[in-house]
C-alpha cells in the first residue's frame, strides 16, 4: 500500500506573527494576472507552514478588508477563494475597520460538531497557540456565512460546504466602541446633504448597493477625482458640524476604484473611531499580540491608517500598490516598499522573509525556496 505524502515542514518563525492584511490586490489580485496567481499560491503554501503546530506559536491571520461581511463570508470572489488556496484566515476586520468577526468553528471544535466553542476557537486553540492568547469578550451574535443573495438558488456558500461553512462572530464590543456618540441616520443624511451639494465639480455621484454599506459606513462612488474627494470631505464634515450627526468629525477614506481605471473614485464616510489601522490596534490586544509582532500589507487608500501605524514591527506597501501611497508611507522607517514588479501576495511573502523596516523578517528567506515563494518574489 502506498504511503501518503508527508505534510510540508514546518518554517521555523523568529518571533511571534500576526499578520494584517489587506484582501483585494494584496492577497489575491485580478484572476487573470498570473502574476497575481502565482503569489497568492505560494504564499498560501508558505504560510500554512508558518501555522504548523512545530512553529512552536503558529502565525496568526487577520484579513482587513473594505470588504462588508455579506461581501466576504462565503463569496465566491472573496473567501472561497482564500479556501481554495487552504487559506483560513482567524479573524476577519471588515467594512473598513467598522466590524470585527471572529472565526468561529475551526480546528478541533468545528470537527467535533460544533456546539458551545466559539470562546475558545476564537482565542487561537488551533495548533496549540491558545495558552498565551486570551479569548476576546463573549460574542452576542452569531453569523452564519452564506452566499451573498439568499435568494434560494443555492449552488455558493454553505450548501458548496455540506451546510457546514465557516462562522464568523461579530464582536460586540468593537461595534459599540465604533458606533458610540454616532447618529445612523443623522450620519446618512448629512452625506445625502454633501452629495446633494455636488462639491468640486462631483459628477454622477452615488450610494453604492446596500450590501456594502450598514450603519457605520456610508460608501459613495463618484466622478470628477483628488479635487471633487476633497471637496466632499469638507462638505460631509461640514454637515455632520451643523447637524450632530457624531460627536467626532467623521473619518473619510477616498480613493480611485480599480475596476473604473481610476476614472470613479469611492469614499468612505466611517465613524472617527473605525478605520484598518484603529481595528488591528482591537484585534491586536485581544490576541494579546505586542507591537513588536505585527506586520500589515496592503495596496490602497484604505490601507494607508493600518500601514502608517508607527509601532508595528513591519508595514508592507505592496508593488502594484497606489503611487500616492509609494510616496506617503515609503519614507516612514517600518515600512518596506516592495519593487513594482513585486506584486500582491508575492510581495507580502517577501516583506516577511527580507531584512529591512524593522529590522530582520519573521523567517529566513532560503525557509520559503520550499514553498514557492522563494526571497526574492
Ligand atoms: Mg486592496
Amino acid at each position: 500500500m502506498a504511503m501518503p505524502p508527508l505534510p510540508p515542514p514546518p518554517i521555523p518563525l523568529r518571533q511571534r506573527l500576526l499578520l494584517s492584511s489587506d484582501f483585494d490586490d494584496t492577497l489575491v489580485g485580478n484572476r487573470a494576472d498570473p502574476r497575481h496567481s502565482a503569489g497568492s499560491a505560494a504564499f498560501a503554501a508558505a504560510f500554512t507552514r508558518l501555522r504548523h503546530p512545530g512553529c512552536g506559536t503558529p502565525a496568526r491571520l487577520a484579513i482587513n478588508t473594505g470588504r462588508t461581511l455579506p461581501l466576504f463570508a462565503g463569496h465566491p470572489d472573496a473567501e472561497l477563494r482564500l479556501e481554495a488556496l487552504g487559506l483560513r484566515p482567524d479573524v476577519l476586520i471588515a467594512g473598513v475597520g467598522t466590524r470585527v468577526y471572529w472565526r468561529r468553528g475551526r480546528g478541533r471544535g468545528r470537527r467535533e460538531g460544533g456546539g458551545a466553542e466559539a470562546h475558545e476557537a476564537r482565542g487561537g486553540e488551533e495548533a496549540g497557540g491558545g495558552a498565551e492568547e486570551r479569548a476576546p469578550p463573549p460574542p452576542p451574535l452569531l453569523l452564519r456565512a452564506r452566499a451573498p443573495r439568499d435568494d434560494g438558488t443555492g449552488g455558493q456558500g454553505e450548501e458548496e460546504r455540506g451546510g457546514r461553512g465557516p462562522r464568523w462572530v461579530e464582536d460586540a464590543a468593537w461595534t459599540a466602541a465604533v458606533g458610540e456618540g454616532w447618529d445612523a441616520r443623522a450620519a446618512r443624511r448629512a452625506v445625502e446633504d454633501a452629495l446633494a451639494s455636488r462639491p468640486g465639480g462631483m459628477a454622477a455621484a452615488r450610494f453604492q448597493r446596500d450590501e456594502e454599506l450598514h450603519a457605520h459606513k456610508l460608501t459613495v462612488s463618484f466622478e470628477g477625482g483628488r479635487g471633487a474627494a476633497d471637496a466632499f470631505r469638507a462638505a460631509v464634515v461640514e454637515r455632520f458640524a451643523a447637524t450632530g450627526a457624531s460627536r467626532e468629525p467623521p473619518r473619510l477614506v477616498a480613493g480611485p476604484t480599480a475596476s473604473s481605471g481610476g476614472r470613479r473614485w469611492y469614499a468612505d464616510v466611517l465613524p472617527r473611531a473605525a478605520g484598518k489601522g484603529n481595528a488591528l490596534r482591537f484585534v491586536a490586544g485581544a490576541m494579546r499580540y505586542g507591537a513588536d509582532e505585527i506586520a500589515s500589507a496592503g495596496d490602497s487608500h484604505n490601507d494607508e491608517c493600518m500601514l502608517a501605524l508607527f509601532d508595528q514591527r513591519r508595514a508592507i506597501v505592496v508593488g502594484n500598490a497606489h503611487a500616492e501611497l509609494r510616496a506617503s508611507l515609503g519614507r516612514l522607517p517600518h515600512v518596506w516598499c516592495a519593487p513594482e514588479d513585486c506584486v500582491g501576495a508575492a510581495a507580502v511573502l517577501r516583506g516577511l522573509a527580507c531584512a529591512g523596516g524593522g529590522g530582520e523578517g519573521w523567517v529566513e528567506a532560503a525557509a520559503l525556496d520550499g514553498a514557492g515563494g522563494g526571497g526574492d518574489g
